[in-house]
């Protein structure tokens, strides 16, 4: 059973008779996808057919050929999927906001689904889309274990306000999935052709610095693989070993769960039966829930996310108080960006997720925070920070990202900590800490063995 609060109607319209279609974005799979299943719940409801549509832009925030490789491949196998459940599945490619009521008018539909997102470019789209159309849409939480608009209505100030709200709401929400059925009401034969995926990736306008890879294969079958190998070798280390990015310790789910090809709430369901650690179990899951619902919170409820005028006042007030510090080095974006720093963890900071797509999740807050140190001001260190990331992590252009990158340089979700040049109030944290933590060579030469 769908809980029907995970779903919001952003219009009065009523049905109007023709196929539900939903325009998938966010969430990338067949199985475990609330939206989908929500449209099909309809769909059977009215007994009519259903499609799923994608719109594929040709540039997004500064991905390059390794996201877009990525993400294809991965809706090669929905297309895929989808057909043995005898849903049509639909590849447009353009912008959403000609294209999305383009397809609907075209396929006669009556309903439109769409997945939430709290990312803007995502929500201007969605604006636009519904302006121009005459029938119901719905949207559906598909990413979150609690809709992001009923664990909180407002910006939360850090983990331990957010907690309380969301452990509330884990009975009610932290089910297991139904599965999809096999759809009984067939569409319009001609519109089921084949998509041709090579003239798809040639119209891409990728940037060319962003060179694939092949440590992380994608696909929602992938992603699956990714949880048991987690489940079944690493998990019991993980409240040990999480924050020492020597150790193989943590889920690399990251990239499945930015691209929608793995759900969290699946994740959290497999978690919570195995017999591993308690602790670890806990700390695994404070993550994977927590922290990362925190951080759609922070985009949804905060406009300038991506921006030092999204950090809280303290942050702001003590940067400003502290700009004119001197900084020891200075670098620009080309510099980071080729680890060219006097500083060796640093550089293999940078290379790991260069060379790999995916840096450990302990060293990002290091690599963030000395771009702060070494930059003119926070708002550049930001800049800087944000286009790397998004330019070199596959999961990258995420709120993940957005907040963990304000929370390094700007003190979002953090407190004010021991004063000091440049940082002023904000944590700081040096190689020397690093050193005490875990073995610093080690990781240097494990990235250049890359
Ligand atoms: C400066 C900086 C930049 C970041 N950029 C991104 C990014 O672009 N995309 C991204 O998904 N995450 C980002 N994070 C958060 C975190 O580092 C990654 O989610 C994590 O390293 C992903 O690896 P994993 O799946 O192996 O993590 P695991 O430790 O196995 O955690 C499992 C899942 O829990 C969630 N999670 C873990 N740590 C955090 C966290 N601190 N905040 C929110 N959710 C968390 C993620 O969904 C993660 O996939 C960033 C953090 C910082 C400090």
């Amino acid at each position: 059973m769908i809980n029907l609060k995970r779903i919001r109607k952003c219009n009065d319209i009523e049905l109007v008779s023709g196929p539900v279609v939903y325009w998938m974005s966010r969430d990338q799979r067949v199985r475990d996808n609330w939206a989908l299943l929500y449209s099909q719940q309809k769909a059977l409801e009215y007994q009519i057919p259903m499609a799923v549509v994608f719109c594929l832009v040709p540039q997004f925030l500064g991905a390059g050929q390794r996201q877009y490789h990525f993400m294809i491949e991965g809706l090669k196998n929905i297309e895929r999927d989808l057909k043995q459940l005898n849903i049509q599945f639909r590849l447009l490619q353009g912008k959403p906001e000609e294209k999305i009521p383009e397809f609907l008018k075209q396929s006669k539909s009556g309903l439109l689904v769409t997945d939430f997102d709290p990312l803007k470019i995502k929500r201007k789209w969605k604006e636009k889309v519904g302006r121009l159309l005459q029938i119901p849409v719905f949207e559906v939480d598909a990413h979150n274990i609690i809709p992001c608009w009923i664990a909180s209505e407002k910006q939360e100030y850090a983990a331990y306000t957010i907690r309380p709200k969301i452990h509330k709401q884990l009975d009610a929400f932290l089910v297991p999935f139904p599965e999809m059925k096999k759809h009984p009401f067939l569409g319009e034969k001609e519109a089921a052709l084949p998509i041709d995926w090579e003239i798809v990736k040639k119209n891409l306008k990728t940037e060319t610095n962003s060179q694939l890879q092949s440590f992380f294969l994608p696909g929602e079958t992938e992603g699956s693989k990714k949880l048991k190998q987690f489940i079944d070798k690493r998990l019991n280390h993980y409240s040990s070993t999480r924050n020492d990015p020597t150790k193989n310790a943590v889920s690399d789910l990251s990239p499945y769960l930015h691209f929608g090809q793995i759900s969290a709430q699946k994740i959290a369901c497999e978690i919570k039966k195995t017999n591993a650690e308690k602790n670890s179990k806990d700390d695994f899951l404070e993550e994977l829930i927590v922290r990362r619902e925190l951080s759609d919170n922070f985009c949804n409820y905060n406009e300038y996310y991506d921006s030092w005028r999204g950090f809280p006042d303290w942050a702001k007030r003590t940067l400003k108080e502290h700009q004119s510090d001197k900084r020891e080095y200075l670098y620009g974006l080309e510099q980071f960006e080729n680890g060219d720093t006097h500083d060796p963890l640093w550089n293999a900071c940078q290379m790991e997720m260069v060379k790999k797509g995916k840096m450990h999740g302990y060293m990002r807050m290091y690599w963030a925070k000395k771009i702060l140190e070494w930059s003119p001001t926070a708002e550049k260190a930001m800049e800087i920070a944000i286009t790397l990331n998004d330019r070199y992590e596959l999961d990258g252009r995420d709120s993940n990202g957005y907040t963990g990158i304000a929370w390094a340089i700007g003190g979002v979700h953090d407190r004010a900590w021991l004063e000091r040049p440049v940082f002023g109030k904000i944590r700081y944290m040096s190689q020397k800490g690093c050193r005490s933590k875990f073995d610093v060579d080690q990781y240097i030469k494990n990235v250049n063995l890359l």
